[in-house]
């Protein structure tokens, strides 16, 4: 690999970002240790005289320095090792050179031992270290001495000027850039180990603020781009939507209708909407799709609603059909069980205009098709699309603006609420409206905790609550390991259950099943013909199936925080009391049990979410894993959160006051990475 790939696997692409490679801790080579005073376990420095080397055969091939510490024997060891090594110690032991050597003392066969410690050959008397050694985060091929020597280099060379105005630094208490940089790479004797090893220097809180400056401007650019486009003012009032505002299927809650407000607005506006709507399971998001949908139908507009996973989208599509078909809107969806003739049909149909909403999955919309006059996008449970997808979903609409002068609005609604740390971060560049309310008559589900030992109780359970017409979901694990481990564990509960409760209609739903039967599955449980529903996790999202009252979690502790609290979500959907029953394998491990306490005690998905982040790091809440880049490398979102805020009001205030200095910020934070910003 040659050593731009190297660096390149760090994130290293320019001489800056060498400079901004900081050490992971240090090494305190400044003073020496007395061999006898080395304490077990901590590496230090000694310094000692080289007398005889060895190539040492047993027990295996070995290169052994035997030098002398004070009057007493230290041998160094080194199992791998190259010729010009051999030569350089002989040569040190004959004109009686001494050796500086870092690592751990153990004690030997014939006295103290170092087992390749990091060295180096000295005369008697040169000057110690006067900084600590940074230990720099590496990759194979690349030795910490290379990578500190090339990382030194470019502190000396490069340009350190500080992007931030003076103003800034004093209103936030800011250490400045280059004597932070320099203090990190180079910390001098005396500095404060603690604070350093901990992050809270005065050096670090720089580094950390401006990482989380470079997000929040890059954020607020990219939002300011989209939004300096045109897109079609989706009025208010066309007689579509007052038609359906006149007859609602049910009254809005004073949340819905303050957030349908909100939408309302930005659509009316001859710019992009790029709005986040955020609301728990339940709280009624996907009427407010089908307002805006309806404000696009009547100027004319098409609209296009993406749902991460087929059954939603069938559900969706029901539902508008439903509330929307009397009006005379077409809606169609596209989906998996389409023959190639239909799905062409339905194509051109969307093509030609004829097709006012268009319901699918990403995937679908994705393959070719092609919209007559886009006004609208609404993508549905968001947070379930990947860093990737949600890159490439924004791109798409930039994409088709560049054939069309005018970009499509964009509402996306998401049923993981984000704990406010991380959607003042993440989502710095949406407007976010939330819906903070449930609609009326919900009790809120009781939670109970049942050791699989009991199962015999739960299944009684399920008897009564069916025998008085009540409906139950009863959701399966995940199988991590493979999609048929999935299927057979599902194939494998539907028989027993189907044996162990014969009086009722058991039905199945799975990811393996086609397009058609999921959803055939899904009508006969809507319509109540089967009252008790086996499922994996396919039913996670959106499915709203009000007679449900009862759910029960097989192996509840092996599934997510959020999953659990997703899963919940599916019952307490009617006006009758709900309980939803985890079913757990004991023992239970610790991260198990306190992600079921959790549920247990918490029924608020912000809350729950806001312990999701504690437990999981922000990298795993939002999908880093599908993405592999890191999405901040200093800051720390839960611990500092008082960054945080002070970076985003920075970020306003620098783009307002200096949009170069602002710019140029984030040229040196994010060059190359830009794009995972902007998701
Ligand atoms: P989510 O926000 O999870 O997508 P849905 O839009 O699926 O929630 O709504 C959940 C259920 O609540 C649906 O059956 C929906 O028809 C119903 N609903 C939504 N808003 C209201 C309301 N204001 N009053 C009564 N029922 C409502
Ligand atoms: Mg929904």
């Amino acid at each position: 690999m040659s050593a731009e790939a190297k660096l390149a696997k760090l994130g290293i692409r320019s001489r800056f970002d060498l400079v901004l490679h900081l050490p992971l801790r240090y090494e305190d080579e400044t003073a020496l240790t007395p061999l006898r005073e080395a304490p077990a376990g901590k590496p230090v420095l000694v310094e000692a005289a080289v007398k005889r080397v060895e190539v040492a055969y047993r027990p295996r091939r070995q290169l052994v320095v035997h030098a002398e510490c004070d009057g007493e024997p230290l041998a160094l060891r080194f199992f791998n090792f190259y010729g010009s090594q051999l030569k350089q110690f002989e040569r040190a032991a004959e004109q009686g050179q001494r050796v500086r050597a870092f690592g751990e003392v153990r004690p030997g066969w014939f006295g103290a031992e170092m087992a390749h410690p990091r060295y180096r050959v000295v005369r008697e008397g040169e000057p110690l270290s006067e900084a600590l050694t940074p230990i720099y985060p590496t990759t194979s091929g690349l030795g910490q001495q290379a990578l500190r020597k090339q990382v030194l280099e470019a502190l000396a060379e490069a340009e350190i000027e500080d992007t931030l105005p003076e103003a800034m630094l004093a209103r936030y208490g800011l250490a400045r850039f280059g004597d932070s940089v320099r203090l990190l790479h180079l910390p001098p004797p005396g500095t404060d180990l603690a604070a350093l090893a901990h992050r809270t220097h005065p050096a670090w809180q720089r580094m950390k603020f401006d990482e989380l400056l470079a997000q929040q401007l890059s954020l607020r650019l990219a939002y300011r781009a989209r939004r300096g486009r045109a897109a079609p003012a989706l009025a208010s009032n066309g007689p579509l939507l007052r038609r359906f505002l006149g007859k609602l299927p049910f009254r809005l809650t004073p949340a819905q209708a303050r957030v349908m407000a909100e939408v309302l607005h930005d659509l009316a506006e001859p710019h992009p909407m790029q709005r986040l709507l955020q609301g728990d399971v339940g709280s009624g998001k996907t009427i407010i799709a089908a307002i805006a949908c309806l404000a696009a139908a009547d100027a004319g507009r098409q609209a296009a609603v993406m749902a991460p996973t087929e059954l939603l989208g069938e559900q969706h599509f029901r539902k508008f059909s439903e509330w929307l078909a009397p009006l005379g809107v077409s809606v169609a969806w596209l989906h998996g069980g389409l023959s190639v003739k239909q799905k062409r049909a339905a194509q051109e149909a969307i093509a030609a205009g004829e097709v006012a909403i268009a319901v699918g999955t990403h995937a679908l919309f994705q393959r070719g098709v092609a919209f007559a006059r886009l006004g609208l996008a609404v993508v549905d449970e968001q947070h379930r699309f990947g860093v990737q997808q949600r890159l490439s979903l924004r791109r798409k609409g930039e994409a088709r603006a560049g054939a069309a002068p005018l970009v499509p609005h964009q509402l996306m609604m998401s049923a993981t609420p984000i704990p406010r740390t991380l959607s003042m971060s993440y989502y710095a560049d949406l407007d976010v409206s939330v819906i903070d309310q449930l609609p009326p008559g919900r009790r809120p589900v009781a939670t109970r905790l049942v050791a699989d030992a009991r199962r015999g109780e739960v299944l009684a359970r399920i008897r009564e609550a069916c025998a008085e017409c009540q409906q139950a979901y009863w959701v399966c694990p995940v199988i991590e390991e493979s999609k048929e481990g999935e299927l057979k564990t599902a194939l494998d509960t539907y028989e027993t259950l189907t044996r162990e409760l014969p009086q009722l209609r058991v039905g199945l739903v799975h990811g393996r099943l086609a397009a058609a039967d999921k959803a055939a599955a899904m009508e006969a449980f809507a319509a109540g013909r089967v009252q008790l529903l086996v499922a994996t996790t396919v039913i996670e999202v959106g499915v709203d199936v009000p007679n449900a009252s009862l759910m029960v979690i097989e192996h509840a502790e092996r599934f997510g925080l959020a999953q659990l609290h997703q899963l919940r979500g599916r019952v307490g959907r009617g006006a009758r009391e709900s309980v939803c029953i985890l079913l757990y394998a004991a023992p239970l491990s610790e991260g198990a049990r306190e992600r079921l306490k959790i549920v247990f005690e918490i029924s608020d998905g912000f809350e729950i979410a806001r312990r999701d982040l504690l437990l999981r790091g922000p990298g795993e809440v939002l999908g880093e894993r599908q993405s592999g880049v890191p999405l901040l490398r200093f800051a720390d979102l839960e611990r500092d959160q008082a960054l945080v805020s002070a970076a985003r009001e920075a970020a306003e205030g620098l783009l307002a006051s200096d949009p170069e200095r602002a710019r140029a910020h984030v040229a040196r934070w994010l060059s190359g990475r830009q794009d995972y910003a902007k998701v």
